[in-house]
């Protein structure tokens, strides 16, 4: 019943329409239990260059096709997508960890991106401006950029290629897709989705690798004119750098560091559920979970119960066990990055008011990379869990007193990508939102992320959006041409 699904298709590099052997191979490993799912081609630099010159070629012919055309072929890809959900989200499962449903659902919203740009690629008209001389007009003009590098992280391995590859094609891009080396199957499985939609060979070309070398000649190959990422900040800055040599686009989706305000008249049982389930989505792995959750001081105790009973009833295991409300984490650095940052915060005073270590009687738990999804209270701005990215299932309380201390306190980041704010009196809720420093703001509701929407960081959160009509600009030049009548 848990078992991991076979692999379906060769485990190479997807370049030109052909499965090519890499230079090397890396093991991707089941984070539920350690065991190797599959051995996977990994590109070399050169291999990283063919791809690009391929998907170069591509686009002579790709860029020139209709969008109406460009659109039905996205949206068939969405709809053999939501056929294959079930085969997908096993996979997806088995090399992130994740629990089954949550892998259901990252399938069904990948498609809705596919979906989304399917329908804006028949939208994405020129227009005509008027000349000060009455016997010429401007027509300004949208055209794809050319190539498009994608690189994803192993979070939302299919969602996080399916908004940019959604994007590049609806706008007559080309792509190169690098996913992470830790999740590559899910964007391997998507060659032969792509084919049967009808997507032309070198259209999107598929090559696991790493960073160096892969991601950074994406980044600094002329042929490559935009790269879009989705990662950490050290890495968003790395690839700006590379990129500056060729001075090519960026768009840049980032870590996160979310405020998360619960105010005083604010309901604790929705904040509490749905707290714990924002934590324990991807198992608290995500850019825009909850990072400081400032509650105010008379609500601290009141909510921390709600919190020990909600998480008591959760069971955390592998993510094909159907029972599972949270899996492991991607692989055991990150759970001893986040064993250092929490007994460093204890060391400091934060206090551990209840934790939930129910994977430990499953077999294999010692082999798998588990974490408890816990809650902290005391936890203080100086504290390593305040200034960096947790992405685990920590739950960390800070109390406040006033609003406009709590405005401020959420704002002391250099991150600006989402933000949360909880209470009944939505004008007051909607004044503290506008004045957070971030991309997208949640009134209680703790995602508020579509494809109909742009979504995007600012300060050190990110360059650029994704989703909405806005997302497709990224990969649009504008071209104005002065005409006679
Ligand atoms: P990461 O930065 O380690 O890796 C992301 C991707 O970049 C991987 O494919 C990796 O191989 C590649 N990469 C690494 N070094 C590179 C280099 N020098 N040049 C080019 N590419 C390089 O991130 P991760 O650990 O895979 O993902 C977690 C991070 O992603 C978190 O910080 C999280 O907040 C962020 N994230 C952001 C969003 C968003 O929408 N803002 C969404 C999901 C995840």
């Amino acid at each position: 019943m848990h078992n991991i699904p076979s692999i379906w298709f060769p485990t190479q590099l997807w370049i030109d329409g052909h499965w090519t052997e890499g230079d090397d191979t890396i093991s991707v490993t089941n984070p539920a239990d350690g065991k190797k799912i599959a051995d996977v081609s990994l590109a070399s630099k050169n291999q990283a260059i063919i791809a690009i010159e391929g998907a170069s070629r591509a686009f002579e012919s790709w860029g020139q096709t209709s969008p109406i055309t460009r659109g039905a072929i996205l949206k068939k890809i969405a709809s053999h997508l939501l056929s294959d959900q079930e085969r997908l989200a096993r996979l997806l499962t088995s090399e992130q960890g994740k629990p089954l449903a949550q892998a259901r659902a990252e399938v069904a919203y990948a498609a809705s991106f596919f979906e989304w740009f399917g329908e804006e690629a028949r939208r994405l008209s020129s227009r005509i401006a008027p000349h000060p001389e009455a016997n010429r007009e401007f027509h300004v003009l949208r055209k794809p950029l050319g190539v498009a590098g994608v690189i994803t992280p192993w979070n939302f391995p299919l969602a996080q290629g399916a908004k940019k590859l959604g994007a590049a094609l609806a706008s007559g891009c080309t792509a190169v897709w690098k996913p992470s080396e830790f999740t590559p199957l899910v964007a391997l499985a998507m060659a032969s989705v792509f084919a049967d939609a009808g997507v032309p060979d070198g259209v999107i070309q598929i090559i696991p690798g790493y960073g160096d070398p892969v991601g950074v000649t994406l980044s600094n190959h002329p042929s490559v004119r935009i790269v879009s990422l989705t990662g950490s900040t050290a890495t968003g800055k790395r690839v700006m750098a590379e990129s500056s040599s060729t001075l090519k686009r960026v768009s840049l989706e980032l870590g996160g560091n979310a405020p998360f305000i619960i105010l005083p008249d604010a309901d604790l049982d929705q904040v509490a559920a749905d707290l714990l389930e924002s934590k324990l989505l991807a198992s608290g792995q995500v850019c825009v979970t909850a990072n400081r959750i400032f509650v105010p001081e008379e609500h601290m105790s009141s909510l921390a119960d709600r919190l020990v009973i909600g998480l008591a009833e959760k069971q955390i295991g592998p993510g094909l066990d159907e029972s599972c409300h949270a899996g492991p984490l991607i692989h055991k650095d990150a759970v001893d990055r986040l064993t250092r940052l929490v007994d460093q915060a204890l060391n400091a005073g934060a206090r551990l008011i209840t934790e939930n270590r129910s994977f430990e009687s499953i077999p294999f738990a010692n082999e798998g990379s588990y974490f408890p999804p816990m809650v902290l209270s005391s936890v203080t701005d100086e504290m390593g869990l305040s200034c960096s990215e947790i992405f685990g299932p920590v739950i960390a309380l800070y109390s406040y007193s006033s609003i406009k201390e709590v405005i401020y306190r959420a704002n002391q980041t250099e991150s600006g990508l989402a933000g949360y704010v909880y209470g009944k009196d939505i004008a007051q809720a909607n004044h503290i939102a506008r004045r957070l420093e971030v991309g997208i703001v949640g009134i209680n509701e703790w995602r508020p992320l579509k494809a109909e929407i742009p979504f995007g960081g600012i300060k050190e959160s990110g360059i650029g959006v994704e989703g909405g009509v806005e997302g497709i600009d990224e990969y649009l030049d504008v071209q104005t041409i002065s005409l006679p009548l």
